[in-house]
């Protein structure tokens, strides 16, 4: 089954203990859709700038990944810049352009509108929201989103969430978009908000999914998958929209969505973004195999096997 995929496709300049990177591919368009496609077809909305080249669009390529919903402007790319100095699991931004992201109006391919699964990625929630509105024949829908839209575009945020079969933030996010510091009262809050699944990214520690019914303790349920204990961590940069691709690229490829589904997505989500942080930008995803992938998923059973 096929994905859509909405969200930036973008040059990031990215410093870490590892070293320094200027203007790799990044966007969290680009690390989802890179991680799923070893999964299921992705198809992407984005667009970009004229600095996006043949080396760029050849990477996409590679890993047949349609791209027919990447608009091109005049102008140059939406460009990110941070550094990892202090804190290997937070981004310290040094400077955001939007360039030709500021007045992006998604358009999407007639050919994509048989897509099964949508992914929002982080973007402005009227925008997300559009693109949910304009697919609603989808069958299941995820998101992601950053503190800023929760701080200053809440309303709009509520929205989407309402919308949404699973939003996937990290802890401090959860936390904030709750007004809640204990992890498990505010995911049980976000859960009310409308998404039927909150999955919760650790960062180097795993991921949590919430899910059940908030109010009825006996059938929300809670499943935690760890991390995978890296000696080096090269580059943390879309470790989380990794996981994001590999838990939704993976559920996207099976027949029934059973519990057991949801569960082994968490390990593969958990596996793309080991994955992505052992190389800066997306090199490590782009050379992968799903032989490896499958590797490291049998790693993570051992990591976590009782008997
Ligand atoms: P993460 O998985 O959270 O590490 O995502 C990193 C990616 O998010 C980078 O490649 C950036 O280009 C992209 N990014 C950073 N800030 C924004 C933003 N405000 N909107 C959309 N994408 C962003």
């Amino acid at each position: 089954m096929a994905i859509t995929v909405v969200g930036s496709v973008a040059f990031d300049s990215i410093e870490t203990p590892a070293g320094r990177r200027e203007r790799c591919l990044g966007g969290a368009a680009t690390y989802f859709s890179l991680a799923a496609s070893f999964f299921t077809d992705v198809r992407v909305i984005a667009v970009v700038g004229e600095d996006f080249g043949a080396a760029e669009q050849a990477v996409f390529d590679k890993r047949g990944i349609d791209t027919r919903g990447i608009e091109r402007a005049q102008g140059k790319s939406f460009f990110w810049e941070g550094s990892y100095l202090e804190n290997l699991n937070e981004a310290k931004t040094h400077n955001t352009e939007l360039n030709v992201f500021g007045a992006f109006q998604p358009k999407i391919p007639d050919a994509y509108r048989d897509s099964e699964f949508l992914f929002l990625a982080n973007i402005d929630p009227v925008l997300q929201r559009r693109v949910r509105e304009a697919m609603p024949q989808v069958k299941l829908v995820a998101g992601d989103t950053m503190n800023y839209w929760i701080k200053d575009h809440r309303p709009a945020l509520l929205e989407v969430l309402r919308g949404l079969d699973i939003l996937l933030i990290n802890d401090t996010e959860t936390k904030m978009l709750a007004g809640n510091n204990n992890l498990v009262k505010a995911a049980r809050a976000v859960l009310d908000l409308g998404p039927r699944m909150l999955v919760v990214k650790h960062g180097e520690y795993g991921a949590t999914a919430f899910y059940g019914h908030s109010k009825d303790t006996i059938s929300a349920k809670t499943f935690r998958a760890p991390a995978l204990p890296l000696e080096e961590v090269v580059d943390p940069t879309g470790a989380g929209d990794s996981f994001a691709g590999g838990f939704f690229g993976y559920l996207a490829s099976q027949k029934e969505l059973t519990p057991g589904a949801f569960r082994r997505a968490m390990f593969y989500g958990s596996v793309m973004g080991s994955f992505a942080v052992e190389r800066f930008g997306t090199e490590r995803t782009q050379g992968l195999t799903r032989e490896e992938i499958d590797q490291r998923f049998e790693q993570f059973r051992e990591l976590t096997h009782l008997d």
